[in-house]
């Protein structure tokens, strides 16, 4: 019998429905998982009783012939998300043991859904980085090479699912932190549209590009999870698109035969390195003989997408972040002379360095002297790039590249060089300015042995077009199936 954690969601969902293995015995077989692997630092909370009580009342549901989409399979969130049954903390000193009054729309729909919860997942510190050592708990080994960084912000989710501690994950992706952590641990990840999943309940960094996703190993699991991550929560989230949720799994299979992909000329300039590149030109060959044609685009504004987003997202995050000031939750110094200083004491006391960064930076860009120069600048620049797109998709359905300009990078490389840091997100920053959905598609293996992904970009709700292509790439190939062989 193959093990558990090597079927897919759809494949434990039909062995959950055929009474073959029960919810309790899959949520045990993964928390033992879990707990063997726990020196690679993905999860920062579990707990058993909690998990076991979900499972035990999706057994129930199932023995009554519920058919819920995810009934018994299970999933981890992102500390992002706040919980009622787990401590939430945003990878951050500032809500270490912090424990949400209510679920977030995402993590409650999920559990309609039938999903059962094993944990929360690490993750750079209020969703800030690229590495997961932003972290303010520990770092996330990659489990490809644990000498390496697992991406981030969503390292916990993609190092999770690639050591199959679980078979899938939420992640947020506000400048890229699904896609380039899939890309890094070898696994499929999909940000949808802005707007499409509600973001009441993630704990915010940049809202005006904070988004919600799922990572698993495949499209077709990812597609899955999207289908009921998405819909409308106009109560709760003032930008959740008044769309319907859609079932994503339908169109999976649909035929991709002269599908136009726009290959973007400033994604494979010099800064990208040569494994990468060999791995995404490959890729896109497969594309070809499965049909779809390939279109040269340019996207001219790429390069301004990285000053630009980091002006608006710190701009965005300081504001955010003005809320822990250690009266109403989080953090609170122990010692202090009068309000200011406990304010100040407070914050700097529970926020790490690159958070403080950002809100220095974002308070600097959104000040009297500076607003016109820095952020309204960067508030038309982003308009110009997300106008770039919309002429890029005139000639084509969907828009393919690499998603980071390396394989994952070695712990420590970059944590004494931020702006390092900032470039690698060259690739993944345009789809979030302009709010449009990008997946990642594990097409290789760099060196190292790393994997390499492959971003695909579609126009505003074509979310079902990225991961039917992806699926098709997936019918013919298997880097999705690979698994790191120096295991945890
Ligand atoms: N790496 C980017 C940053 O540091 C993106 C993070 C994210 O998408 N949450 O802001």
């Amino acid at each position: 019998m193959t093990d558990l954690h090597d079927l897919s969601l759809l494949q434990l969902r039909a062995k959950l429905a055929a009474r073959e293995v029960s919810a309790v015995e899959t949520a045990q077989h993964f928390l033992a998982r879990i707990e063997a692997a726990a020196s690679l630092g993905a999860f920062l909370a579990t707990d058993t009783s909690v998990s076991l009580m979900q499972a035990r009342a999706a057994d129930e549901r199932l023995a009554r012939g519920d058919n819920a989409p995810l009934l018994g399979l299970p999933i981890a969130h992102k500390d992002i998300f706040v919980t009622r049954d787990f401590p939430s903390t945003a990878g951050s000193k500032m809500l270490a043991g912090y424990c949400s009054p209510f679920d977030a729309t995402v993590v409650s729909q999920l559990a309609s859904a039938g999903a059962v919860t094993l944990g929360k997942l690490n993750c750079d510190e209020f969703a800030m980085g690229s590495s997961s050592e932003n972290s303010a708990f520990r770092n996330v080994l990659n489990p490809w090479d644990k000498t390496r960084v697992p991406g981030g912000s969503s390292g916990g989710s993609a190092a999770a699912v690639a050591a199959r501690l679980v078979p899938a994950a939420t992640g947020t992706d506000t400048g890229g932190s699904i896609r380039q952590p899939a890309s890094f641990c070898g696994v499929t990840g999909i940000k949808p549209t802005y707007g499409r999943a509600s973001r009441y309940g993630m704990i915010a960094f940049a809202s005006s590009l904070d988004q919600a996703g799922p990572m698993a190993r495949s499209a077709e699991d990812c597609a899955l999870l999207l289908s009921a991550m998405c819909g409308p929560d106009l109560d709760r989230d003032s930008t959740s698109l008044d769309r319907p949720a859609e079932d994503f799994s339908r169109s999976l299979n649909d035929s991709i035969a002269g599908l136009r992909i726009g290959v973007p000329a400033e994604f494979f300039g010099d800064g990208l390195a040569a494994d990468v590149r060999a791995a995404i030109d490959t890729a896109l060959k497969e594309c070809q003989r499965l049909g779809a044609q390939l279109v040269e685009i340019t996207l001219p504004r790429t390069e301004l997408s990285i000053p630009v987003y980091y002006i608006i997202a710190p701009a965005e995050a300081s504001s955010n972040l003005s809320r822990f000031d250690g009266v109403k939750f989080g953090h609170r110094a122990a010692q202090y002379t009068d309000l200011q200083d406990m304010y100040k004491k407070s914050r700097a006391e529970g926020f790490g360095d690159e958070v403080k960064r950002r809100i220095m930076i974002g308070t600097y860009v959104l000040s009297h002297g500076y607003y016109d120069a820095y952020y309204l600048q960067a508030q038309k620049i982003r308009r110009m790039i997300a106008d770039d797109f919309q002429q890029a998709f005139k000639l084509c359905d969907v828009i393919a590249g690499p998603v980071a300009p390396t394989v994952a990078w070695h712990l420590g490389d970059k944590t004494d060089d931020p702006v390092a840091n900032y470039l690698a997100d060259i690739f993944t920053l345009p789809a979030s300015l302009a709010g449009l959905p990008g997946m990642s598609v594990p097409v290789g293996l760099g060196s190292g042995n790393m994997p390499v992904g492959m971003q695909l970009i579609g126009n505003y709700f074509a979310e079902g077009r990225l991961l039917n292509l992806a699926h098709h790439f997936q019918q013919v190939t298997d880097w999705h199936s690979r698994q790191p062989v120096r295991m945890a």
